[in-house]
């Protein structure tokens, strides 16, 4: 209702006296109706009888519920406060010579003016992952460090030092960074070095008792945790299974869901089969009715030819999977698990391979 308020201000300064009485009439019958787009009715969200402890506080955050769109982010949803971000972008693949190789060591990307996408270079470590950084008003959540800890190649610190100079501008010796991890293997946490000591930063510990304790989820695996970024709340949804501090991370401002290594376009390797597919269905079902604008890995191991992948250690990709699969992806994956049953099994779909 600020909004309006501003409006009405606005429209006395600069209209004429003759038109004045117009436009309050004009800007009263607009604050009705952005009134009417604010104030959806009490059960609006309220879907479904699947509950789990902190259910009921998430959904209260998330009162602007709408059916998954895919890739289309309304104008509805950009007055509703939902940032919109692009992924019109081309991802650093690798090289077919990497001695020649004349990209950065990480990619950087905006996404959206408070959320940047970040790839490391295939001529660095093979497994080039996707690193998120995602920036409130107190705090800055960077998700995994990279796959290598030698600043000289892989200056990971920096480049996410230069991008909070950018988002922030003075205020940064305000600002906390966090630096978390989808999940404690190798290649999403050997940067973290580089973030010790340094000021204004925390790194999340990579054992499940750190994890769970940070993020206060009391009952791992089947609690969500709630992350106050400063006027934006995080969720942390446990999904082990893969590794087992794996969990993936829903920003409700740009209805991104990061999955880590849990589900992207590759290669979903099982460390404990029961553990995943129960993992999968929890997080299923809480996204059923929940908006997704993109379902976020962190690597790309599928070709754009479907259920074809690279070989592992594969340094260049030239025609690689687009990086975003969807909500409907996540429900894929559930059901792919549930159908194969309790005896892991390999299963390959269009854009995703189920490796036990
Ligand atoms: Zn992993
Ligand atoms: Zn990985």
């Amino acid at each position: 209702m600020k909004d309006t308020k501003g409006l009405l201000l606005m429209t006395s300064i600069f209209a004429g006296k003759k038109d004045i009485l117009l436009l309050i009439s004009l800007s009263f019958f607009l604050s009705i109706i952005i009134a009417s787009c604010e104030d959806k009715p009490s059960n609006y969200n309220q879907r479904g009888n699947y509950t789990r402890a902190g259910q009921q506080e998430v959904e209260d955050l998330n009162s602007e519920q709408k059916e998954p769109s895919g890739d289309a982010v309304s104008e509805t949803e950009e007055i509703m406060g939902i940032e919109k971000g692009t992924l019109d972008v081309q991802w650093i693949h690798g090289s077919d010579n990497c001695n020649q190789d004349a990209n950065p060591p990480i990619q950087v990307h905006q996404y959206s003016s408070s959320v940047v996408i970040m790839r490391q270079n295939k001529c660095i470590n093979f497994e080039a992952p996707f690193m998120y950084l995602i920036m409130g008003s107190a705090k800055a959540l960077l998700v995994d460090s990279g796959a290598t800890g030698n600043a000289a190649q892989f200056p990971i610190e920096q480049v996410v030092e230069t991008e909070l100079q950018r988002y922030y501008g003075v205020r940064r010796n305000e600002i906390m960074l966090v630096v978390a991890h989808s999940h404690g293997h190798g290649d999403h946490v050997a940067g973290d070095g580089q973030f010790q000591d340094k000021p204004n930063t925390v790194i999340v510990g990579t054992n499940q008792q750190q994890v769970s304790q940070f993020f206060n989820i009391d009952n791992w695996p089947v609690d969500i945790g709630l992350y106050d970024l400063g006027d934006r709340m995080i969720e942390i949804h446990p999904i082990p299974g893969h590794q087992g501090t794996d969990i993936a991370i829903y920003d409700p401002k740009t209805q991104l869901l990061l999955t880590g290594d849990s589900l992207y376009p590759g290669r979903i390797y099982v460390n404990q089969w029961e553990v995943l597919r129960a993992s999968m269905q929890r997080l299923a079902a809480y996204f059923q009715n929940k908006p997704v604008t993109h379902v976020l890995g962190a690597h790309i191991e599928m070709s754009a030819t479907p259920g074809q992948d690279y070989p592992i250690g594969t340094t260049f990709q030239p025609n690689e999977h687009v990086l975003q699969l969807t909500g409907a992806t996540l429900q894929l994956l559930n059901t792919e698990l549930q159908n194969i049953g309790p005896n892991p099994m390999r299963k390959v779909t269009d854009s995703f391979i189920i490796s036990p």
